[in-house]
């Protein structure tokens, strides 16, 4: 047993950590491959807490890894040097929704979905909307600055986050930002935090900004012969002076997936999708339904399903959110990048796909977020096929060097993590490395926060 382990029992009641073979299992991985176990697992009930336990951490050079639901999809929360995972869980409150300032306070350990449902209750509406929010913590989204397919319109977590409270690694805890929509005392040390994948603080309270729900949604969604008129429609759209809440596309592959899990019945056999939803006032859904509508039948879709109001435009979600599911469901090992690219590269990206798949003999299945340019390229490998796994990181370089030579970037919303790092260097220059090493060494001289990730 570590010596810090003896001293940490003396200094701490047993309610607060465990460090049982079970317990440790659990809060070794997140939703990616990687996989490391800590020496303990520690559950604060309040920022008290978590400043005693990291001021102990610093003394005794101990890792601490903060740990949301575990979500992730880069290996963020993963312990790769050992010591202490800090889970947020049972920070858990909603502390306070206020209509008047169009705000919420909450503790990090609250479920997204949670969150927005509580909020819609008052006519509010907190728009980030990760395809994890049903599971994963506002705490974790603030970490990774998560997205979704509202961004098109609505923006990233950052964009809505006006204040925090973080516990630094020195066990100090301090208040960055504050409750009103604007405020531009000193630096914008909110943005430092979001974002910072628990290496520079631990995040213990945010709040958040709310604005009015929408009244009314809808959605229509086209099926196209090919990507390229799926890519047209989302330009067309935009250039016709429209910014609908999401635009989502999706390839030949992933419709294929979901044909085989769903039904052919269902999905006609078409080689492109492109989702459209707008909200609004109720007129002004239905008047960009249908202008949006004639927008895509000069494309000659193959298909075309519209839907008003919020159940029918849940149906026609369903089919969305069917993708990742499907693809799994293959059987197949589906390596989720979440690349971004500008938006006019839609087109050259499908080929890149097909181009990756021929040299590498890798099918890759394309889909997400078109109107920001976050696609999710997912590399689909054979779990028996050798040449392929080995194959794998060379498939990832080709597309990574050709993302990065687009003007776009490795990662739109999952972070480095563990799963992007192989490419950190390629993706940020050595001034931007340095100025990254810079900040971390300021804010945590000695390394304890979540040691051994990309700075
Ligand atoms: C099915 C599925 C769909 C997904 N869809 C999306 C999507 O649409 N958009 C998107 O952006 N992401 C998506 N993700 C990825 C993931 O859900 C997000 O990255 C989410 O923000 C992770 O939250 P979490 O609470 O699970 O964080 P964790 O995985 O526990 O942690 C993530 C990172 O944040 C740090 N961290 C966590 N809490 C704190 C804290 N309180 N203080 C400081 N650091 C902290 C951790 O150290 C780690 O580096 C998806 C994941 C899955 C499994």
């Amino acid at each position: 047993m570590k010596s810090w382990i003896a001293s940490f029992k003396r200094s701490f009641p047993k309610s607060l950590y465990r460090f049982d073979s079970k317990t440790v299992a659990i809060y070794s991985t997140d939703a990616w491959l990687a996989s490391a176990a800590p020496e303990m697992v520690c559950f604060p009930k309040n920022v008290r807490e978590v400043s005693a336990i990291v001021k102990f951490a610093n003394q005794n050079k101990v890792p601490v890894t903060a740990r949301g639901a575990g979500k992730g999809y880069v290996g963020g929360c993963v312990p790769v040097k050992g010591g202490i995972v800090l889970s947020l869980e049972k920070m858990n409150r909603i502390l306070e929704i206020n209509r008047e300032d169009g705000i919420a306070v909450v503790e990090p350990g609250v479920i997204t979905g949670r969150l927005q449902a509580e909020v819609k209750k008052k006519g509010l509406f907190y728009p980030p909307d990760p395809a994890s929010l049903k599971d994963c913590f506002i705490g974790g989204n603030v970490a990774t600055n998560a997205g979704g397919p509202r961004c098109l319109k609505y923006g990233v977590t950052r964009n809505y986050i006006l204040g925090l409270e973080v516990v630094l690694a020195d066990g100090t805890i301090v208040n960055v930002g504050g409750r009103t929509m604007k405020n531009k005392t000193g630096f914008d040390l909110v943005g430092i935090f979001v974002g910072s994948e628990g290496l520079l603080g631990i995040v213990t309270k945010i709040t958040v900004r709310l604005i009015p729900h929408p009244q009314s949604r809808g959605a229509i969604c086209a099926f196209f012969g090919s990507a390229v008129q799926a890519a047209k429609g989302v330009q067309l759209i935009l250039e016709a002076g429209f910014l609908p809440a999401t635009l989502e596309v999706a390839d030949r592959l992933t419709l294929e997936a979901v044909r085989k899990a769903m039904g052919v019945s269902r999905i006609p056999p078409s080689d492109a999708y492109l989702l459209v939803e707008t909200d609004g006032t109720e007129k002004a859904v239905r008047s960009d339904l249908k202008s949006i509508e004639k927008i895509l039948f000069d494309l000659k879709p193959e298909r075309v399903q519209k839907a008003f109001g919020d159940q029918a435009t849940e149906r026609l979600w369903e089919l969305r959110r069917q993708f990742s599911g499907s693809l799994r469901a293959t059987g197949m090992k589906k390596l989720n990048e979440d690349i971004v690219i500008p938006r006019s590269r839609l087109v050259d990206l499908f080929k890149l796909s097909e181009k990756i798949q021929k040299k590498y003999g890798i099918p890759v299945a394309s889909f997400g977020h078109a109107g920001d340019g976050n696609i999710h390229v997912n590399l689909m490998l054979d779990p028996e096929d050798r040449k392929q796994k080995a194959n794998a990181d060379l498939a990832l370089d080709l597309l990574f060097k050709q993302v990065i030579a687009w003007n776009g970037a490795i990662t739109g919303e999952h972070g480095v993590g563990l799963a992007k790092m192989p490419w950190w260097s390629l993706a940020a220059s050595p001034e931007l490395r340095a100025l990254h090493r810079t900040v971390k060494k300021a804010l945590d001289p000695k390394g304890i926060l979540n040691p051994g990730k990309f700075v």
